[in-house]
């Protein structure tokens, strides 16, 4: 028992070593065999294709220059720390723990701050009078409707969301008898209300039109006319607050 292990105790270093010398010895072959295998390409290239590389020779060959040491005109060198905090003042800092006390009292500024979030749908945050929201199709003021079936828009649509169908009136000025636009293809880009020569299709303000079903945002001009209806005075006067940059 005794002597069996002095063998085991004897053997250990061996065994370590001839370990660490079979690692060695699969590195040193899997070096040779990427050094000596080719592409397709180098062959094509005649030898212009980048060397292979493996992990092996990033580890292994990855020695990073030491900085230049810079001069000045009179050819003295500078020191690139000179202007660093000395050993007394980074001590200090070290010493009296004031990085953790200047976090701490960045810390007790935001405590006492008002919260940045709101209680949405209860608050809600300012919109700007160019929010794209849902669309609307506006009346004049004597309940006739501006649009005048030029299909500017529709011919604009980037998504191909609009379709208008119109026809002639009696006193030959035209007028749309089908005006859909397809919510679910609609990006909100607004080429559609800035096409528009008499402000007829307009995005609202209005963000909280979700619904349960796809055709529910099949707008038809019945929708959008009522929508119109419903925020004439908050289109007005958010046309008017953006005319000055139109
Ligand atoms: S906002 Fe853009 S994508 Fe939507 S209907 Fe108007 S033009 Fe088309
Ligand atoms: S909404 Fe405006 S751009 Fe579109 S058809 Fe009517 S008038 Fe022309």
């Amino acid at each position: 028992m005794f002597s069996r292990t002095r063998l085991l105790v004897g053997l250990q270093p061996r065994l370590v070593f001839a370990q660490q010398g079979s690692a060695v010895r699969s590195a040193v072959i899997a070096r040779r065999l990427i050094s000596s295998s080719t592409c397709s390409n180098a062959q094509h290239t005649h030898g212009h294709t980048p060397p292979l590389t493996s992990g092996i020779d990033q580890r292994t060959s990855h020695h990073p220059a030491p900085p230049k040491p810079q001069y000045d005109a009179q050819g003295n060198e500078l020191d690139a720390y000179k202007d660093g905090p000395s050993a007394l003042d980074k001590a200090v800092h070290l010493f009296f723990f004031t990085e953790i006390i200047r976090g701490m009292w960045v810390v007790l500024e935001n405590f006492f701050r008002p919260p940045y979030t709101i209680m949405y749908p209860f608050e809600k945050g300012p919109l700007s009078p160019r929010f794209r929201g849902e669309h609307a199709l506006r009346r004049y003021p004597t309940g006739e409707e501006r649009c005048i079936a030029c299909k500017l828009c529709e011919a604009i649509c980037p998504a191909q969301a609009i379709t208008i169908e119109s026809e002639a009136r009696l006193d030959g000025s035209r007028k749309t008898t089908k005006y859909d636009i397809d919510m679910t293809k609609c990006i909100y880009c607004g080429f559609c209300q800035e096409a528009c020569p008499v402000d007829a299709i307009v995005e609202t303000q209005n963000q909280e039109f979700s619904v349960e079903t796809r055709e529910e945002l099949l707008y038809n001009k019945e929708k959008l006319l009522a929508n119109g209806d419903r925020a004439e005075a908050e289109i007005a006067a958010n046309l008017h607050s953006d005319h000055v940059y139109r």
